[in-house]
């Protein structure tokens, strides 16, 4: 398997003001191609085939490769499953229904707590990386991840495992354009660009 660029189903200027049409456009045609080229570099040497992204995130410590290819593998593999998962929970204008709140009330005390620990974590986040609400045990939790690695990868990587539901883009390249180092406006704008109802289906969709 080639891995592809997913098609957007909305305009790059879809999430304005927000999230601005030339982080956007940049986002999403250099630095995610980039993430897809180079995994398809590496998956055509070692002659990998039809693997889905994330059953090849979960692979990638038994694969044999040397130590740079595993951490070249991990970070584009990581970048182009976490963009694709990006792309996917945004969109303007949603409201989060009364099943994702029971569930964010249940594991974080009100829906309040959650918007002021998910924004305190991703705003005092050191370096690149991404911040996620992820499900385990039907428990929610915020963590974050370092480089481009997903929450799939798994104890080893990560020191935890979990499905994510929520995903927001930490590197500086998703918000320097319109931000410059104004991370925590970024990640107060994200609220109005969630998707809540992709982040309930993955609630519903993921078992555990
Ligand atoms: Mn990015």
């Amino acid at each position: 398997m080639v891995y592809k660029l997913p098609s957007l189903s909305y305009s790059y200027s879809a999430l304005e003001p927000f999230f601005d049409k030339e982080t956007m456009e940049i986002h999403y045609t250099k630095h995610h191609q980039n993430y897809v080229n180079n995994t398809n570099l590496i998956i055509d040497k070692i002659n990998l085939k039809n693997i889905s992204i994330n059953e090849l995130l979960s692979m990638i410590d038994v694969i044999p490769l040397s130590t740079l290819q595993r951490n070249f593998l991990r970070n584009n593999a990581g970048g182009h499953a976490n963009h694709s998962f990006f792309w996917k929970i945004l969109k303007k204008n949603t409201q989060p229904n009364d099943i994702i709140k029971e569930a964010i009330i249940k594991s974080f005390g009100s829906f309040k707590k959650f918007q002021k620990n998910f924004e305190n974590i991703a705003i005092n986040f050191f370096g690149s990386g991404w911040i996620w609400l992820i499900k385990k045990n039907s428990i929610l939790s915020i963590v974050t991840t370092k480089n481009q690695y997903n929450p799939l990868m798994g104890k080893n990587v990560n020191g935890f495992f979990g499905y994510p539901i929520i995903a927001l883009d930490l590197w500086e390249h998703a918000y320097y354009l319109k931000y410059q180092n104004q991370r925590s406006l970024y990640i107060k704008a994200f609220w109005n660009v969630l998707n809540w109802d992709a982040v309930q289906n993955l609630f519903l969709k993921s078992e555990l």
